[in-house]
């Protein structure tokens, strides 16, 4: 049991350090958000331009950093709906559509359920235009509704490092069996005058790793201080209470960074943090009338931390992974048939349960603090992960950065 932890932490904590090292050069990072129905259906009604059109051309995104954009060339195949103001839109006509996330010198951005088209397909989409520095260009609106592929080569909902929900040739996004279980936090200053809310967290992830025919284990490990969504290693969940970065309309975003490329960890995700909605959005445990359910919204969440998309072919709105929710809604928080298939497919095996070694957040009790433990099993723990970081950060980084081979990056985003 003992090695388990420590591979878990020394490759956590390793990732830690060679992240900061070596930038992010190796990884790609994906996001996903869950949005209410009602909202996906105005937009797409609202659509200004409705047409078939093939990508022929991404270019590079443009800042990493930021809200990424990538520039998708798009010929027009059939134009299905146009307003006044793009009657003149045409068959065969070349159109800019600006789409979030992307590529550029190895990393890459995904948020999923947002649209990210991809070169050599054929999609209807929903568009609007806009004008981006005197420059004419659209943006799909509906998220990823607005984004449908023509042919229907969805036969999978996990992620794809090509940013495809299963139909594209990139590798799955996975977490590595051997560094299980997998560790997350629970961001302190979210959550300290709601602390009925961490419980209802620290619940989401379990029926993830309660089927008995998957590997899949997490451990909780307490609170952290952290309010912002990086790539620190540190899984972390956060609400966000003020200046939501994203569409107001997405209750939830979670976003993966992993290993891109070909190699033969390609698609090994390294850091998750889910972000939830506080500022559009009104969050409950007690099932108040026009709030949203932690629990419901989380346990999705968490699918979408293990590298799972949204529901296709066939979609089951019960499913956990569909892609919208309602306020009062709790039929999330169980699993259904689609997604108990897609979690066995992607995890099958046996894995160590970690039961009783979880630490709690208690953030309402400042005398305890973070490391409120439910057993004492845990407090070896945490001395054991001490004095593996001590050990990690004395000298292995050259190890981890042989074994996992990642290299210099030219592109050095962590300051
Ligand atoms: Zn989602």
């Amino acid at each position: 049991m003992k090695t388990t932890i420590s591979s878990s932490l020394a490759f956590q904590l390793m990732s830690l350090l060679f992240i900061g090292l070596h930038g992010l050069s190796i990884m790609e990072q994906l996001q996903a958000v869950t949005v209410p129905p009602n909202l996906i259906a105005d937009q797409l009604n609202s659509a200004q331009l409705v047409a078939d059109v093939f990508i022929e051309s991404l270019n590079s995104m443009n800042d990493p950093d930021a809200i990424t954009k990538t520039i998708a060339s798009a010929t027009i195949l059939k134009v299905h709906r146009a307003n006044s103001r793009q009657s003149n839109v045409r068959e065969r006509d070349t159109i800019d559509i600006e789409v979030l996330g992307g590529e550029l010198n190895g990393l890459g951005v995904m948020y999923s359920g947002l649209p990210r088209p991809y070169t050599g397909q054929s999609y209807r989409v929903f568009l609007n235009p806009i004008n981006s520095n005197g420059i004419n260009r659209y943006v799909i609106t509906g998220f990823e509704k607005g984004l449908e592929p023509l042919t229907q080569m969805r036969k999978s909902s996990r992620n794809r490092t090509d940013g495809s929900n299963g139909a594209g040739n990139g590798p799955f996004l996975y977490w590595d069996p051997r560094y299980f279980p997998i560790q997350f936090l629970i961001s302190a200053p979210s959550f300290v005058s709601n602390p009925s809310f961490v419980e209802a967290i620290e619940e989401s992830f379990k029926p993830w790793r309660n089927d008995a025919d998957i590997s899949v284990e997490f451990i909780a490990q307490g609170c952290n201080q952290s309010t912002k969504n990086e790539n620190d290693s540190l899984n972390t969940v956060i609400l966000v209470k003020e200046n939501w970065p994203f569409e107001s309309a997405a209750i939830a975003v979670t976003r993966n960074f992993y290993i891109s490329g070909t190699g033969s960890n390609a698609g090994m995700i390294l850091d998750s943090d889910i972000l939830l909605n506080g500022v559009s959005f009104s969050l409950t445990t007690t099932g108040e009338a026009g709030k949203h359910d932690i629990r419901n919204i989380v346990t999705h969440e968490v699918g979408h931390f293990l590298g799972f998309g949204h529901e296709v072919a066939v979609v089951d709105e019960e499913a956990t992974m569909f892609a919208s929710a309602v306020a009062g809604e709790t039929k999330k928080r169980t699993l259904a048939t689609n997604d108990i298939q897609v979690l066995r497919s992607a995890y099958a095996g046996v894995g160590t349960k970690f039961d009783n070694q979880n630490i709690h957040c208690a953030v309402a009790d400042k005398t305890i603090g973070c490391l409120s433990v439910h057993s004492s099993e845990t407090k070896n723990l945490n001395y054991f992960w001490l004095i593996l970081y001590l050990l990690t950060t004395l000298g292995l980084g050259k190890w981890t950065t042989k074994r996992y081979g990642f290299t210099s990056g030219s592109l050095n985003r962590q300051k």
